[in-house]
């Protein structure tokens, strides 16, 4: 019987998110769907792919030769919140309650094939991040562009390799960190998300960090800056400084699509990332060229 072109549609999109759990090490996996429904803390659609049994996913998502990082080095930066959170109004936090025993693996579960944004409509593949899930640093970026809702993978376009080098002149490689987005979904045009969006996707954000609980958090860009401290302030008042987002030791920086067009502000950028490879304990080899 010829499959109908739901049939080939969904299809398509399980074998991209079995693909996902692949390129994070998980397998083999099976699939329960009674376990799914069970474990969800918000109120998801229903469960269209595989779910993996909590023990062997742990096990599998540990990297594999990632060297350890060397304790942090004591360092002469505030560690005071530099920008206050509103005092009044509802908070997005409101919805991201810390839960730091959820994994990565549960929170891209109850993020589901996702509808709660528009969104939804005009993406291939949802981004859900990419790295280890022990990581130290966090980079958050904006939102997938094209090349990263055809791979399902964050920063893999010319900003991402862009990221890449500067990982790498970091004296890590991409597994040694996570990468991640505000919204999981690119919008059209590779326009900025709307307020509507980014309140509907970022409590999975909030989820990812409070998951990982990274030492440091790299605001790629004003509108991981302005998410994370639920701010309209601009971000060039703020970079390169050291701020707090609940408890974590955050630093904004220029997003890397902006260095594609400003070459001249990598020298800015690389500065900041030396004082974020100072908080790791990392030391300086080379200079982003
Ligand atoms: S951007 Fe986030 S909230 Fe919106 S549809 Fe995609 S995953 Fe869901």
């Amino acid at each position: 019987m010829p499959k109908s072109a739901a049939d080939i549609a969904r299809n398509e999109k399980l074998r991209q998110r079995l693909r996902f759990y692949e390129d994070l090490g998980l397998a083999p996996f099976y699939r329960d769907r009674n376990a799914s429904s069970s474990q969800s803390t918000q109120s998801p659609p229903p469960p269209s792919a595989a779910v993996a049994s909590p023990q062997p996913i742990e096990e599998a998502l540990l990297p594999k030769s990632t060297p350890k990082l060397v304790p942090a080095l004591p360092i002469d930066t505030p560690t005071k919140p530099v920008v206050s959170l509103p005092s009044s109004g509802p908070s997005l936090f409101d919805s991201a309650t810390k839960l730091s025993s959820e994994t990565l693996l549960q929170i891209r579960d109850d993020l589901g094939e996702c509808t709660r944004c528009k969104l939804h409509s005009t993406r291939h593949t949802i981004v859900f991040g990419d790295g280890s899930r022990k990581a130290r640093l966090v980079f958050v970026g904006e939102g997938p562009g094209a090349d990263e809702d055809a791979q399902g993978l964050p920063f893999v376009g010319r900003a991402g390799k862009l990221l890449t080098q500067m990982i790498e002149a970091m004296g890590l490689e991409r597994r040694d960190v996570y990468i991640c987005n505000v919204v999981k979904c690119r919008p059209p045009g590779n326009r900025q998300p709307e307020p509507d969006e980014v309140a509907a996707c970022s409590p999975f954000l909030f989820r990812q960090l409070d998951s990982i609980e990274p030492k440091v958090i790299v605001c790629l860009g004003a509108t991981a800056f302005q998410t994370l401290l639920q701010t309209n302030r601009s971000i060039s008042h703020y970079r390169g400084q050291w701020l707090d987002y609940r408890g974590y030791k955050m630093l904004p920086t220029y997003h890397p699509a902006y260095l594609l067009r400003n070459p001249a502000a990598k020298a800015d950028v690389w500065k900041d990332l030396q004082k974020v490879m100072a908080e790791l304990g990392l030391e300086v080899k080379k200079k982003a060229k």
